[in-house]
């Protein structure tokens, strides 16, 4: 049985990136909001990143199981909480450089132009920074964006070991810049996410209804297949139908696209919004590498990401192709994905006898070497007898092989320099398992043309009036940043667009 609640002006799935933001933006408008979420608030311990089971595997993963192409289940990176991922994120806050809006020639094929360019973003850039409260430094890093402001606070301190690999990194006439980070300014809780700055000041507003443990399943069309009237949620074992004028999916690029698959109807028999069959491909998720350097000298391991290096973002010398982008992981105590490569950490152990995991940890300093993957169509999301699959296998390898050891020729060069830092690198080598979903985007990306893009610029369905998708599906392409800043952005240029609509 289907318990009919109230109806509501607009309905919000999912609290991350996308949809804390877009209600916070939405909350000041009056109108009656009511946002589901499937997880629940995160206690405060479980949140925080320092010395926490830290080296336990799959902490972060969500309690379901996906299968790869071969049919092998696994259990996804995704945080179902309130604030999403961004509760586990590294808050690095960046904007898209330029040229990432525009095509793009990579060595593995083209990234696609955007219909909406970098200009159209940089007012929201600016806003999402503010909100966010990003701590950076601006006109250092040369392939930095145009800025309209300046950041609306000054770098974080670095932690004096990576302050001195910051130093020798310039000294090598390459361009380091000081990784842009949310950061709330308090000292119990630093990352700032998508609950802090979205959701607890929506909620104040009486009009604001948020719905926790709530799984939306379904969405419901009405006869003429052009309007959601319906979204289906599961709440404590009991199913309820809420009506809004407007709905908005923002449950992340495989859960969006899964619940528009999973909502097929006579109207859409291929899912719904599906009419270009573009619903659930092009599914991106970055490619990424982690470099560690060994240090005698120790390091406190729990200290924020502080370093980007994008000298190589459009290319390297002979190779005139994007390579990517490189930041520092932050103290390993405190790095959720390292928190999660156990393995890894095994291996670390076996080059450097008689330490425990933990000493190791303070003995390194690890980097992210992340590179743009390129959508294609067959890197999908898809479902069969009634199993969640995700098809994906990664391109733009070469560009990301030639950036790690681009990468490791540079922290040669720094080991031979500075003092603690003889003992050699790792970098084990390998594809990022496909449960690591941190990056994904790109399952219903917009454009102007209904034939290639399940959203317009407005990130509208093309196919239904009243649904949107404000998550990072809407990517056509990726970047070599990261993803979160974009997502914020646009959820605050959807939610003027929205404000406009109600007007
Ligand atoms: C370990 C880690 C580190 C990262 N570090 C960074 C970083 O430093 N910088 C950066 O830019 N990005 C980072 N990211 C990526 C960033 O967190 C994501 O890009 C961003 O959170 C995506 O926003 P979203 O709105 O698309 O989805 P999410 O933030 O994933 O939010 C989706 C929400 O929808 C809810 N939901 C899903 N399905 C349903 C349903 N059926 N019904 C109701 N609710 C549902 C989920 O519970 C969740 O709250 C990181 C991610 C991870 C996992």
């Amino acid at each position: 049985m289907i318990i009919d609640d109230q109806s509501y002006d607009l309905i919000i799935v999912g609290t991350g990136a996308g949809g804390g933001t877009l209600a916070y933006k939405l909350a000041a408008t009056g109108k009656k909001i009511l946002i589901l979420e499937r997880g629940d608030f995160m206690p405060l311990e479980e949140q925080n990143r320092s010395n926490v089971d830290i080296f336990k595997r799959e902490r972060y993963h969500a309690p379901e199981q996906w299968y790869d192409s071969a049919g092998e289940p696994f259990s996804p990176q995704m945080n179902y909480a309130v604030g999403g991922n961004t509760k586990i994120y590294g808050a690095a806050l960046l904007r898209f450089r330029e040229r990432d809006f525009e095509t793009v020639k990579h060595q593995a094929g083209v990234s696609p132009e955007w219909c909406l360019k970098y200009a159209d973003f940089e007012p929201y850039y600016t806003e999402a920074e503010t909100l966010y409260k990003v701590h950076g430094q601006a006109n250092v890093d040369r392939t930095e964006p145009p800025r309209s402001t300046d950041y609306p606070f000054p770098p974080v301190a670095q932690e004096s070991q990576v302050a001195e690999i910051y130093e020798a990194i310039g000294k090598l006439g390459l361009h380091p810049s000081r990784l842009p980070l949310g950061l709330t300014r308090q000292e119990d809780d630093p990352t700032n996410d998508s609950e802090v700055s979205g959701i607890i000041p929506a909620i104040t507003h009486p009009n604001v209804t948020l719905k926790t443990g709530a799984k939306v399943v379904r969405l419901h069309i009405n006869p003429s297949g052009r309007v959601v009237k319906g979204v289906q949620a599961e709440i404590a074992g009991q199913s309820y139908l809420f009506l809004g004028d407007i709905v908005v999916l923002a449950c992340g690029a495989v859960n969006s696209a899964a619940l528009l698959l999973r909502s097929a109807s006579d109207r859409h028999p291929n899912g719904l919004a599906n009419s270009s069959g573009l619903v659930g491909r092009n599914l991106m998720k970055s490619l990424m590498t982690v470099v560690v350097q060994l240090s005698t000298k120790p390091n406190s391991g729990a200290f924020p990401k502080t370093v980007c290096v994008n000298d190589f973002y459009w290319g390297d010398g002979d190779f005139p192709y994007p390579m990517g982008h490189i930041q520092n992981s932050g103290g390993l105590l405190t790095d959720v994905i390292f928190a999660e490569a156990p393995p890894m950490f095994s291996l670390l152990a076996k080059f450097m006898p008689g330490f425990g995991l933990k000493q190791l940890a303070t003995h390194s300093i690890g980097w992210w070497a992340q590179t743009e993957d390129l959508p294609d169509p067959n890197n999908r999301v898809r479902f069969e007898g009634g199993k969640l699959f995700v098809d994906y296998t990664p391109n733009n390898i070469e560009a990301h092989d030639r950036l790690i050891y681009r990468w490791i020729e540079v922290l040669k060069s720094i080991e031979k320099e500075l003092d603690g830092f003889q003992r050699g690198f790792l970098h084990p080598r390998g594809e990022i398992p496909i449960q690591v979903m941190a990056n994904q985007c790109g399952t219903c990306r917009f454009g102007e043309d209904p034939a290639t893009s399940v959203l317009d610029p407005n990130c509208r369905t093309h196919d239904v009036d009243n649904l949107y998708v404000v998550d990072g599906s809407f990517f056509p392409s990726n970047a070599s940043v990261n993803p979160a800043l974009t997502i914020i952005a646009n959820a605050l240029r959807v939610g003027d667009y929205l404000i406009e609509r109600w007007r």
